[in-house]
């Protein structure tokens, strides 16, 4: 990697189609080699628990592995085949191995027949069963008999696997970034939160200061969530900021969803960044379904961790089907995404909070220099800008709360932060 790496729309494309083909599930081999390709780009360390550990209200299940699957007719031929699109086994079946008739087989059988054509995403992670997945016109169309049924996988004891990255900051206080790292090919939800994540933590990797300790994490959903959850109770106390990632990679608006409170740090630099956007975009209140941000907004845990979209999850037509492939998401759509995360970042970064060392009444600002050095048109708004920041420097606010309460920009109210820093009158809080 380059000392000044930004990853570019092609990269993020790039990453995608490589992780595509991959059969992920929340345990296994695909989920493995899709950390180990992440591995590839930034120092994660990879863990693993092993099956049966408890971990909160839940255990870590069996490790799921598949390496066939097909439904074939009487001559061999192959009607549904695994080795076309992952998704045409329903994630986590059985294996099994039998002759069965079409009425057999066909409650076994799914597909979406208000989209036809595409092929359906299902699971059966915490239930034993056994599916095939495909699409309506194919299901209309196979013929009555005999058929050959294999699904080549297996359930055993194993683990879990799961990737993070610190990458220490000047405070102890760290922002979350987290991934859902758990389904087979598709690309919106969730390749292109990997991909926007990685590419983040490439950049931050490279900024020679961080203010905040930065985690990353890649994990399956809800059961990673809740694995690392019930492993780092004493790191997740450290947790000041979060997003969990997902659907950043099509053409629609973006969508903030809110943390529990909806009054987070994370809420406002989020609401302020896409308000400058000027783009189109909604911001929704917290609901607890979604993704892992449910986990980490738990009562027990409470972490501000709010959600950066754009589709809305469950609420586009190729949501959860083979339609969200490649070609629906787009290496421009990541990167303007990834533009967005590290504006929000950036907010939180810049929210430094200090305290006015003469903060009885104004210090005098004139016998300082501090009037003379505020030369050309924009005085009056430094000058503003500084007496808001002596003002409200009383260890309770950060330059992002003054920013707002002054109606001025931050980088004008940073400015007169670092010139009252510079002056003595203002020491970090
Ligand atoms: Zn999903």
């Amino acid at each position: 990697m380059p000392d000044s790496w930004i990853s570019t729309a092609a990269h993020l494309d790039a990453f995608v189609r490589e992780l595509y083909p991959i059969c992920r599930s929340i345990t296994g081999d695909g989920l493995r080699q899709t950390l180990r390709a992440i591995q590839g780009r930034i120092p994660l360390e990879l863990r693993e628990v092993p099956s049966g550990t408890k971990v909160l209200d839940w255990a870590v299940p069996l490790e799921w592995n598949i390496r066939d699957a097909f439904v074939a007719n009487e001559r061999g031929e192959r009607l549904i085949d695994f080795q076309r699109h992952n998704l045409h086994v329903v994630n986590y079946s059985e294996p099994i191995r039998k002759r069965m008739t079409l009425a057999e087989l066909r409650p076994h059988l799914h597909c979406l027949p208000a989209q036809p054509d595409r092929i359906p995403y299902r699971t059966s992670y915490y239930e034993r069963s056994w599916g095939f997945c495909l699409t309506a016109n194919a299901l209309a169309a196979l013929p009555d008999g005999e058929y050959d049924v294999c699904i080549d996988s297996s359930l055993t004891q194993g683990a879990l696997s799961y990737g993070e990255l610190l990458l220490p900051g000047a405070l102890p206080d760290e922002i979350l970034i987290s991934a859902h790292t758990c389904h087979p090919s598709l690309s919106d939800d969730n390749l292109s939160g990997i991909a926007v994540a990685v590419a983040l933590a490439q950049e931050l990797s490279q900024r020679p200061a961080r203010r905040h300790s930065f985690r990353f994490l890649f994990a399956p959903g809800t059961i990673g969530a809740i694995t690392w959850l019930a492993q780092n109770c004493e790191t997740a106390s450290r947790i000041r900021h979060g997003l969990t990632l997902t659907c950043l990679g099509d053409s629609q608006p973006f969508t903030y969803k809110r943390t529990v409170s909806g009054q987070a740090s994370i809420d406002r630099a989020a609401a302020r960044v896409l308000a400058r956007t000027g783009a189109a975009h909604q911001a929704i209140d917290f609901f607890p379904y979604g993704y892992d941000e449910r986990q980490y907004n738990s009562p027990g845990f409470r972490l501000p961790v709010g959600s950066l979209m754009r589709g809305r999850h469950g609420q586009f037509p190729e949501y959860h089907t083979s339609g969200d492939n490649p070609d629906f998401t787009s290496g421009d759509r990541m990167f303007e995404s990834l533009g967005v995360l590290r504006a929000i970042v950036d907010e939180l970064e810049a929210d430094v909070r200090y305290r006015n060392l003469e903060p009885y009444g104004e210090p005098q600002l004139g016998s300082r220099g501090l009037y003379r050095a505020l030369g050309g048109t924009s005085i009056p708004n430094l000058q503003f800008a500084m007496l808001w920041v002596l003002n409200l420097s009383d260890g309770e606010h950060g330059l992002l709360d003054i920013a707002e309460r002054a109606k001025l920009d931050l980088a004008t109210i940073r400015e007169a932060a670092s010139l009252l820093e510079s002056h003595g009158l203002l020491a970090r809080a």
